[in-house]
């Protein structure tokens, strides 16, 4: 359903566009009072639009059909680290890891949750210290327990589980940039590997995230027995 509902709402959204684009280049500078500006406010919201549309298509595409595969996770943190490079040295930030496991899963899908989850670190961070984040595993009984734990914001207790719902948000997008749906990913993924994803946090010196992967040899992608969309055309 998100996926159809996203994909279909693009239309719609690439007609306005497309038209406001069109007011724009023959009537700006031309519209009497505040026609201008309150263009230039219907472009950011389509433009909003078009991001928060392209998240959903994003999310909707993270199903159970996703290729399992054994991975090294020390190759994937490098790999995330240098993909986030430029953000990682604009704020000074500290990234540190203790050797970390292979595991079998969707690669991709992992690649996508220590993103996010480095991405938050950093942008939930606090004005007057570099965010330090890291990241930790250890086998407990038949999973991994991997953490990552920041030296942010932090997150009070009555939102630590609404924060995994798609589009909820603790701040306005003045104060942070986003939209609400990186922990949904990250949970969607962490559960089409029947693991589970939390929080623990001291709001004001930092959070940890918590995620478990199952230990097994074998791939472990939990199959989806719903029907699933047809393919993009
Ligand atoms: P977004 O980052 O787009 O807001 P997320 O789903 O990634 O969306 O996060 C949801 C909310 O959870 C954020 O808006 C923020 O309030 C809170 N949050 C996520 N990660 C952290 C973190 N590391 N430290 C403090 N708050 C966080």
């Amino acid at each position: 359903f998100v996926y159809i509902a996203s994909h279909d709402l693009r239309e719609p959204l690439r007609t306005t566009s497309g038209f406001v684009e069109l007011l724009q280049k023959q009537y700006q500078g031309k519209l009497e009072g505040k026609g201008d500006l309150y263009l230039s406010f219907i472009t950011q919201a389509t433009d909003r639009m078009k991001l928060l549309i392209d998240d959903l298509l994003d999310y909707s595409r993270i199903d159970g059909k996703a290729k399992s595969q054994e991975f090294d996770c020390n190759t994937l943190l490098r790999e995330v680290l240098t993909d986030l490079g430029a953000a990682l040295t604009e704020a000074g930030a500290m990234v540190s890891a203790d050797p970390l496991p292979i595991v079998a899963g969707y690669r991709t899908g992992i690649k996508q949750l220590f993103q996010n989850l480095i991405t938050n670190g950093i942008k939930f961070r606090k004005t007057d210290v570099p965010p330090k984040i890291h990241i930790h595993a250890e086998k407990i009984n038949d999973e991994w327990h991997f953490s990552f734990t920041d030296n942010g914001i932090g997150i009070e207790e009555q939102h630590r589980e609404k924060i995994f719902v798609i589009f909820q948000r603790l701040h306005t997008r003045k104060e942070y940039e986003g939209s609400g749906i990186g922990l949904a990913h990250c949970r969607k993924i962490v559960e089409l590997h029947h693991g589970n994803i939390w929080v623990e946090s001291i709001p004001g010196a930092g959070s940890t995230f918590y995620f478990t992967l199952p230990a097994a040899q074998e791939a472990i992608i939990k199959n989806q027995t719903e029907q699933h969309a047809p393919a993009l055309t």
